[in-house]
């Protein structure tokens, strides 16, 4: 048992990540690397620091002198942050003394019995349907924190939901299994060369770990596919992941239109965003996607 782990983010009144009203859980560290990652402030595991420059309105200029590494500075009277020069100095003493919170530290570690407290004060919004999602990042990166939590927060007679990339040893899963109530996962390519073109990993173990999960689970299975145009659109990659799906005895899906919602933040911790020249998928698009799978007699939520 873990009782220590470390989130970047709680975010109660959460209506897309499971059934109901939920307060969604952000862990941080993912082995994943995907270019369109809604959340990237979450793939790294140590903490790390996230710049808002339009926040910095009084430019007080106290981290300029606060920073030893010179990694602060002043270009035509506005305050920059070069990434490659912050070594993320212990106390992150930068942040502690912007009052404008424009400078903030991402990830904080924390104990279970504190986080299942916190999420036990949502109960009252959580109604017969809602309740705790464990997300990220990847919850299973930090898989004995993961299992505690929600071990202790179904001892509060909480739902639980987990949000996974699937991308982690089984037993790790199956292990957590008894505590999750409702399980969403991610399929993104079936073609292995793109998910690792595009996801910085191979997709062997996830598509190995969803045809394991469908054999045992007793739980509603969710798979979702953020589509992602010129990406992973194609026809053949959603008749693979069709026929794939069928295959296991899966019978809907969520699909997720492509939204750019971590453009701003890639660049709040440093990192290029390469897809700004992707546009949102047209709704005829959209359609297309979806009678494929239909042709599969499969439903896309
Ligand atoms: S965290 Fe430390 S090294 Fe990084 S910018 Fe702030 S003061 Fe400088
Ligand atoms: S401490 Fe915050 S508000 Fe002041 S100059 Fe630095 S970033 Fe701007």
């Amino acid at each position: 048992m873990c009782n220590v782990g470390r989130i970047f983010d709680i975010q109660p009144y959460s209506v897309h990540d499971g059934p109901g009203i939920r307060t969604t859980v952000f862990l941080k560290g993912c082995p994943l690397n995907c270019k369109w990652c809604s959340n990237p402030e979450g793939i790294r595991e140590k903490p790390q620091i996230r710049f808002f420059p339009d926040l910095c309105r009084t430019n007080c200029q106290r981290c300029l002198d606060q920073c030893k590494k010179q990694a602060i500075q002043k270009e035509k009277d506005r305050i920059c942050l070069d990434f490659s020069k912050c070594d993320l100095c212990e106390e992150f003493s930068c942040t502690l003394l912007c009052y404008e919170k424009a400078l903030r530290v991402c990830g904080h570690d924390t104990t279970v019995e504190k986080l299942a407290k916190k999420i036990s004060l949502d109960r009252s919004f959580f109604g017969e349907d809602g309740g705790v999602t464990l997300s990220g990042g990847e919850p299973f990166f930090q898989p004995d924190f993961t299992n505690s939590v929600l071990r202790e927060v179904k001892s509060y007679g909480i739902s639980t939901v987990v949000e996974t990339s699937m991308f982690a040893p089984f037993e790790t899963i199956e292990k957590a299994l008894p505590f999750i109530d409702f399980f969403i996962f991610d399929i993104k390519f079936f073609e292995e060369k793109k998910h690792l073109e595009y996801c910085g990993v191979s997709n062997n173990i996830i598509l190995e770990n969803i045809k394991k999960l469908t054999k045992i689970a007793r739980i509603p299975l969710l798979p979702r596919l953020p589509i992602i145009p010129g990406v992973n659109d194609s026809a053949e990659n959603i008749n693979g992941i069709a026929a794939f799906l069928k295959g296991v005895g899966l019978s809907y899906i969520n699909l997720l239109p492509f939204m750019k919602l971590g453009e701003g933040k890639f660049e709040q911790i440093g990192l290029k965003y390469h897809l700004k020249q992707i546009q949102a998928l047209p709704s005829q698009s959209l359609q297309k996607v979806s009678q494929c799978f239909s042709e599969y007699n499969i439903t896309c939520i």
